[in-house]
């Protein structure tokens, strides 16, 4: 059940969203929580702005794929996986925290398979951080229902590391409520990852990385 002064991070995925972003940002600064956004490559175009903003509130921003379209599971050539890696890095620029941050896709929040041994190399070679998620509450699909969802997962795992999405106004009307029942409940918003979710920590493989979970 609930408990006080458990930690929990936050961390949007899928935008940035020159509509929808700008209003996350809003409730996350009248709250005082500083997040993670990762970001798709192909939307830094139109939602450039909005990252910017991110970045200067405070917040983190990563890679999360160029175009969040096929995981590495179902297409491992060089080609696709430095392209899926490298490009959205390369237009992130000054935007990209300074740990490489890169977050898989893997398909309606699957983890496994979500690397394959080519995109482990590159992002090792790379020294990128390779950030997963142990919460997934669906907003993208439950736009009303995700909250309850979420509070039932956070209430099964010590350290959660929520996957949300900045994408989908009718379902981001509800963060502020989430936010305000974590903060009634004593909940400690990091901004930090919990280790269990780190396959690739600056380039240096980890546990996660070697229980094979993540890499097919
Ligand atoms: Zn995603």
């Amino acid at each position: 059940m609930a408990k006080t002064g458990q930690r929990i991070t936050l961390s949007f995925d899928n935008g940035p969203h020159p509509d929808v972003t700008p209003g996350v940002l809003d409730t996350l600064e009248r709250h005082a929580i500083k997040t993670t956004f990762f970001v798709v490559g192909n939307k830094l175009a139109a939602g450039r702005a909005a990252s910017e903003r991110a970045q200067a509130e405070g917040h983190w921003i990563g890679n999360h794929t160029w175009s969040h379209s096929i995981p590495f599971r179902d297409r491992g050539d060089a080609e696709f996986v430095h392209a899926e890696i490298d490009r959205t890095q390369a237009e992130l620029g000054g935007l990209a925290h300074p740990d490489k941050f890169y977050r898989p896709y893997g398909g309606a929040g699957r983890i496994d398979g979500a690397l394959n041994a080519t995109a482990v190399r590159r992002l090792i070679d790379g020294k990128f951080t390779c950030v997963l998620w142990n919460s997934v509450p669906g907003d993208f699909s439950d736009h009303d229902g995700w909250v309850e969802t979420a509070l039932r997962q956070i209430d099964t795992i010590e350290w959660p590391l929520v996957v949300l999405h900045d994408i989908h106004a009718a379902a981001m009307r509800h963060l502020d409520r989430f936010l305000g029942i974590l903060e009634d409940r004593g909940s400690v918003f990091e901004q930090t990852f919990p280790a269990s979710c780190v396959a690739i920590d600056h380039g240096r493989r980890t546990e996660i990385l070697d229980s094979g979970v993540v890499a097919n």
